[in-house]
C-alpha cells in the first residue's frame, strides 16, 4: 500500500475553454498515510469525485502532482497507478461466477491459482458471499452484485490503495451498516490505505479513522469524528456534521465575554488575538440547556425523534435548536444557557484560536 500525497491539485472542468476557469477544486494540499482509512464527506457537487478520479488517473488535474510513497504519478494510467476502485454502481462481469469475478483481477495478474483460491475464499467468507461462490452474477440482485464489486476491490493486497465512490447507495440500509464494520475489519486485517467518497456523514464517521470535510473545491477540516464534532475548523464543519447541526449567531466581543444583543456570554477562554471579520458563536444543540435561567428565549417548534427532542427556539432573531432530555421541561418562560464549554468563536466562518 502506499502514502499519497495530493501536491498543490487545482482542477477546471474544460479550462481551456472556460475563461476564466470555473475550479472544481480550488486547492487540495494534503496526505493520505500509508495504511489509513480516510472518508472524504461534503455535500453534492464539492469535488469528492473529481478528487478521487485525479488520485485514481480518470481525471488529469489542471494543476498540481501526485505521489504514491514519494513517487511522481502524475503522468501514469489509472493501471499503471495500480488503484483498486468501487463505484456507486456494480462494476462486474454477468456472466462469470461469483467466485470467478473476484479470481479475475488475481489471475490477471498472474498470481498462482492456489493463492487465489485462498484469498477469493477468505474475502467471500468475510462479506458473506459464500453460498454464491458457484452462482452466475447474472441472477443477482442488485445489493449481492454491488458485494462482489466490493469484493473485487478488495481482493487484491499488492494495490496501492482502494477507492471508494459512494459504494453502498444501492444497499438497503440494514447490509450498509454490515458492510461498514466489514470494511473496517477489513481494513484492520490487511491495512489497506483507503479513500472513501460519500456525503453521509454517519457513513463516513463509522468508516473512517480521519475524517477529510470538503466544501466548495476544499478541505475545510480533517479530523477525527470526535475533533469534527469538539472543535469544527469551519462553520460549515459544525453545520454539516451532527444532527441537527451546530448553531452559529452572530456576536460582538469584548474580551472574555460575547454579546447576543442585549445579553451577554461569559467565555471559558478568550481569544489569542482580537479577530477581523464577522464574528460569529457556534454551539451544538447537545449543550444548549433550556431552563429558567439565561437568554428569553421563544420556542417555534418541538420535534420528538424518539430518544429525545429537538427544540428550536428564537433568541434575539436567531433561531437555536437545542436538545431536550427525557426528563426536561420547557417552562411557561423559557430562557436559554449556552454551555462555555461547548461554545467555539468564528471570524469570516473560520475557527478563532483562544486560550
Ligand atoms: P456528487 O456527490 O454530486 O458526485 P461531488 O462532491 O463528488 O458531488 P464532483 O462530482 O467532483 O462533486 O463535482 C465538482 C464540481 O465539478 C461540480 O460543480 C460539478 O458540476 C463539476 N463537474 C464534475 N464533473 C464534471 C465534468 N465531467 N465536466 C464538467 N464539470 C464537472
Amino acid at each position: 500500500m502506499a502514502r499519497i500525497d495530493l501536491d498543490h491539485i487545482r482542477h477546471a472542468y474544460g479550462a481551456r475553454t472556460q475563461k476564466p476557469a470555473q475550479y472544481a477544486l480550488k486547492e487540495v494540499h494534503h496526505t493520505f498515510e500509508d495504511g489509513g482509512a480516510y472518508a472524504l464527506l461534503g455535500p453534492s457537487g464539492c469535488g469528492k469525485t473529481t478528487l478521487l478520479n485525479i488520485i485514481s488517473g480518470l481525471v488529469q488535474s489542471s494543476e498540481g502532482r501526485i505521489l504514491f510513497n514519494g513517487r511522481d504519478v502524475t503522468p501514469l494510467s489509472t493501471q499503471e497507478r495500480n488503484i483498486a476502485q468501487v463505484f456507486q454502481f456494480p462494476v462486474i462481469y454477468d456472466t462469470m461466477t461469483v467466485y470467478d469475478n473476484l479470481a479475475f483481477p488475481l489471475r490477471n495478474r498472474g498470481v498462482a491459482e492456489r493463492e487465489v483460491d485462498r484469498t477469493v475464499r477468505e474475502i467471500l467468507a468475510m462479506i458473506d458471499l459464500e453460498s454464491w461462490t458457484n452462482r452466475k452474477a447474472r441472477g443477482l440482485t442488485a445489493d449481492q452484485k454491488q458485494k462482489i464489486s466490493l469484493g473485487r476491490g478488495l481482493v487484491r493486497a499488492d494495490v496501492n490503495a482502494i477507492l471508494f465512490d459512494e459504494p453502498l447507495t444501492v444497499i438497503d440500509p440494514h447490509m450498509k451498516w454490515v458492510l461498514r464494520s466489514q470494511l473496517k475489519q477489513l481494513h484492520k486485517r490487511f491495512g489497506y490505505t483507503m479513500v472513501y467518497v460519500t456525503h453521509d456523514q454517519t457513513e463516513a464517521l463509522t468508516f473512517a479513522d480521519q475524517v477529510v470535510v470538503m466544501f466548495e473545491g476544499e478541505i475545510v477540516q480533517i479530523g477525527t469524528p470526535a475533533e469534527l464534532f469538539a472543535r469544527p475548523e469551519h462553520t460549515f464543519v459544525g453545520y454539516f456534521i451532527g444532527s441537527p447541526g451546530m448553531n452559529v449567531l452572530p456576536v460582538t466581543l469584548e474580551g472574555g465575554t460575547a454579546r447576543i444583543g442585549t445579553n451577554e456570554i461569559q467565555l471559558h477562554t478568550a481569544p489569542t488575538q482580537a479577530p477581523n471579520g464577522t464574528i460569529e458563536l457556534g454551539i451544538r444543540p447537545e449543550f444548549v440547556r433550556i431552563g429558567r435561567e439565561g437568554m428569553p428565549a421563544t420556542v417555534t417548534k418541538v420535534e420528538d425523534v424518539g430518544r429525545h427532542r429537538i427544540v428550536r427556539a428564537k433568541v434575539e432573531g436567531h433561531e437555536v435548536a437545542a436538545i431536550l432530555g427525557e426528563d426536561d421541561e420547557i417552562p411557561a418562560e423559557p430562557r436559554m444557557i449556552f454551555d462555555p464549554a461547548g461554545i467555539n468563536l468564528y471570524a469570516d466562518n473560520w475557527r478563532v484560536e483562544t486560550a
